[in-house]
């Protein structure tokens, strides 16, 4: 999940649209990931509805995280 994050982040997937919505273009389309009040993030994908997290949400987390710096 981690690596698969770290991938997409690299090859520049990652489109941050405003201050809480990004889209995220993963290998089966394009999602969008949201930040939530709580501070977590949702996504529209199918993976994040069955378990909670997925590589797009991870991905959007690791850009915040650079940008913050
Ligand atoms: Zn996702």
């Amino acid at each position: 999940m981690m690596a698969k994050a770290r991938k997409l982040v690299r090859n520049g997937r990652v489109e941050r649209l405003d201050g809480e919505r990004f889209n995220v273009i993963g290998d089966h389309g394009t999602y969008n990931v949201v930040r939530t009040p709580d501070g977590g993030f949702s996504c529209t994908c199918p993976g994040f509805r069955d378990k909670g997290t997925c590589s797009h949400s991870t991905a959007v987390s690791i850009v915040l995280g650079k940008t913050r710096r």
